[in-house]
C-alpha cells in the first residue's frame, strides 16, 4: 500500500523527517514492479543501514518514460509560457531553501560529506534553479533575412523526453544542474540518481509536487546502473541522455544511446593539473591546491589531483602544502563542526583509493603523507589525506582518476614541459595555474587541453559559467547560457513573402 512507501527517520544530528521510498512517477510515489528489488543505503560513517528504497526495473523505466512523454504533449506543460515555467522553478527553489537543513542533513547522512559542505551544495541547488528559472522566458530564436521576398526564423524547441543519469558525489547539486536547464527549455525528464546516494532526491521530489509542476514533467527513479540506467540509455522513446560519472560508463552509454541516435551530453572523469610556476605566490598556491583536491573527500570530477611544480620552488611548495594539509584536513564525523573531511562514499570507493596507495608505492613514488585507512570507533570508510611526491608521468597514479583525498606532486623545468605534462593524460576537464606573470598565465591557459582553467585559484564553479570537458572528460557543456544549448533544438522555418514560380 502507499502507506508502506515512506519511513520516519531521525538523523545522527537529531533531525526528524519522513522520507518517501517509492519511485517518483507522475507526481506519485509508487512501488517498483517485477522482482521488487530494493536499494539499501548505508551510512559511510558507521557502516549501518539507513533505510531501503524502491529500485526501478526496466518495466518501471518504461512507465516513467511514458509519463514523461504524456507530460511533454500535455497542454499543462506544452502550452504554458516560459514565464510560467520560470515561476514554477522559482517556487521549487523557494521550497528547497525553506527545507535546506533537512535536505543537507540527508545528504550528509547518506553521502558522508561534511554538513557545512552539504549546506553549501544546497545553496548551489537553489541558485541554479533560480538562474535557469530566469532564463525560461528568454529562450528564443532569431529572424534571418534571406532574399527580398523571403526570410527565415528559428524556434528553440525542447528536445523532448530527457534521461538524466547522475553520480553520488554531489547528489542534489548534480540533479539541479540537470533539471534546471532541461525544465527552463520545456523538456520532460526521467532522472536516475546514483544507487550509492538514493535518499535526498526523494525528499526533493516532494517539493516538485508542492511547487505545482504538472504530473510527469519530472520523474525520479532510483535504480541500479546496469538495470535502470541501461534501460533509460537504450530506451527508444527517450530523446536525449545526459550523464555525469565515470569515463568508462560514459563510453558505454554513448554506444547504448546510439540505438535511436539520442542527443547526448556527457560529463565524465578528470585528472586535472595544478601548475605552480616559479614566480607564484606559494602560500596561496598551497592553500588552493589543498581545497582543490581534499574538499568533498577528493570526490570531485574537477579535483586538481596532479600538482606540477617548477623545480626551483618544488621543495618550498611541498613543505607549505604538507603544512596546509596537516593543519586543515581534519578527518572525522561529517556532522561535527570542525570536520574538513568525512568518509569516502562507499566501501568500494574506499578500497579503490587504498588500492591506488599500493600501486603508487609499488611504482616507486614517495608516499609523503597519509595513505592509511582511519576510522571512528573502528568503523567508517575514512582515509588519511594522501600525498605522493617524486611521481613520474608514466605512473598509473599520475594518469588514472583516483577520486579520493589523494594527490600526486611532480616537478617541471620549463613552461613547455609544464604544458606537455599537464596535457599528458586522456582527460581534459579542469586545470589550475599559479603565476604572477599575466602574459605567461594567459598563454598557458590557452594551451592547456581542458574545458576550464582557473588562474590563481582552483575549482571555482559557478552556475553562470559553462562547465564541461574536452578529450575523454566529456561532450557538451552544462551551466551558464551554454547549458541551454544542450536542452533545445533549433528549428528553421522558411517563409515565402511572395516569390512566385
Ligand atoms: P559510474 O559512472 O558507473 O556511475 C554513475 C552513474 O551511472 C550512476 O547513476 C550509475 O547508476 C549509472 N550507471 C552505471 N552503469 C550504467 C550503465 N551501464 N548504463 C547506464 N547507467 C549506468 O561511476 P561509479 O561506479 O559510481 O564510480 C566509479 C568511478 O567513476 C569513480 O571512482 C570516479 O573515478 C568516477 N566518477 C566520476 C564522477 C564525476 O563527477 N565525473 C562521479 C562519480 C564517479
Amino acid at each position: 500500500s502507499m502507506a508502506d512507501l515512506k519511513v520516519d527517520l531521525t538523523a545522527p544530528n537529531g533531525k526528524k523527517f519522513t522520507l518517501p521510498t517509492g519511485l517518483f512517477i507522475n507526481n506519485e510515489f509508487v512501488k517498483a514492479s517485477g522482482g521488487g528489488e530494493k536499494i539499501t543505503s548505508i551510512n559511510p560513517t558507521n557502516e549501518q543501514d539507513i533505510c531501503s528504497v524502491e529500485a526501478a526495473s526496466a518495466d518501471d523505466v518504461d512507465k516513467a518514460v511514458a509519463a514523461a512523454r504524456a507530460a511533454l504533449n500535455h497542454e499543462s506543460w506544452r502550452d504554458i509560457s516560459g514565464t510560467e515555467r520560470g515561476a514554477l522553478m522559482f517556487k521549487l527553489a523557494d521550497l528547497a531553501e525553506r527545507e535546506k537543513e533537512v535536505l543537507a542533513t540527508i545528504e550528509t547522512w547518506d553521502n558522508g560529506k561534511p554538513y557545512g559542505d552539504a549546506l553549501g551544495d544546497l545553496g548551489e541547488v537553489i541558485a541554479c534553479l533560480r538562474y535557469y528559472g530566469g532564463w525560461a522566458d528568454k529562450i528564443h530564436g532569431e529572424t534571418i533575412p534571406t532574399t527580398p521576398q523571403k526570410f527565415a526564423y528559428t524556434l528553440k524547441q525542447p528536445i523532448g523526453v530527457c534521461g538524466q543519469i547522475i553520480p553520488w558525489n554531489y547528489p542534489l547539486a548534480m540533479a539541479a544542474w540537470k533539471l534546471g536547464p532541461a525544465l527552463a527549455c520545456g523538456n520532460t525528464i526521467v532522472l536516475k540518481p546514483a544507487e550509492q546516494t538514493p535518499l535526498s532526491i526523494l525528499y526533493f521530489a516532494t517539493l516538485i509536487v508542492k511547487a505545482g509542476f504538472p504530473a510527469g514533467v519530472v520523474n525520479i527513479i532510483n535504480g541500479y546502473g546496469k538495470v535502470a540506467g541501461q534501460a533509460l540509455a537504450s530506451h527508444l522513446d527517450v530523446d536525449k541522455v545526459a550523464f555525469t560519472g565515470s569515463t568508462a560508463t560514459g563510453k558505454h552509454i554513448m554506444k547504448t544511446a546510439s540505438v535511436n541516435m539520442k542527443n547526448i551530453t556527457l560529463e565524465t572523469g578528470g585528472k586535472s593539473p595544478l601548475l605552480v610556476f616559479a614566480d607564484a605566490d606559494l602560500e596561496q598556491a598551497a592553500k588552493w591546491a589543498h581545497v582543490g583536491i581534499m574538499s568533498n573527500q577528493g570526490q570531485i570530477c574537477t579535483a586538481t589531483s596532479r600538482v606540477l611544480v617548477h623545480e626551483n620552488v618544488y621543495d618550498k611548495f611541498v613543505a607549505l602544502f604538507r603544512e596546509e594539509v596537516n593543519s586543515t584536513s581534519k578527518v572525522g564525523d561529517p556532522f561535527a563542526e570542525d570536520t574538513f573531511q568525512g568518509p569516502q562514499v562507499t566501501k568500494a570507493q574506499y578500497e579503490r583509493v587504498l588500492g591506488f596507495v599500493q600501486s603508487g608505492q609499488s611504482e616507486g613514488a614517495t608516499l609523503a603523507m597519509g595513505g592509511k585507512p582511519c576510522s571512528l570507533n573502528g568503523k567508517g570508510y575514512f582515509i588519511e589525506p594522501t600525498v605522493f611526491t617524486n611521481v613520474k608521468d608514466t605512473m598509473s597514479i599520475y594518469r588514472e582518476e583516483v577520486f579520493g583525498p589523494f594527490v600526486v606532486v611532480a616537478a617541471f623545468k620549463t613552461e613547455d614541459e609544464a604544458v606537455r605534462m599537464a596535457n599528458s593524460t586522456t582527460y581534459g576537464l579542469g586545470a589550475s595555474l599559479f603565476s604572477q606573470n599575466i602574459e605567461l598565465a594567459h598563454r598557458v591557459a590557452a594551451r592547456i587541453e581542458s574545458g576550464m582553467v582557473w588562474i590563481n585559484s582552483s575549482n571555482d564553479s559557478d552556475f553562470r559559467v559553462p562547465f564541461g570537458g574536452v578529450k575523454q572528460s566529456g561532450i557538451g557543456r552544462e551551466l551558464g547560457e551554454a547549458g541551454l544549448a544542450a536542452y533545445t533544438q533549433t528549428k528553421a522555418i522558411h517563409v515565402n513573402m511572395g516569390t512566385k514560380l
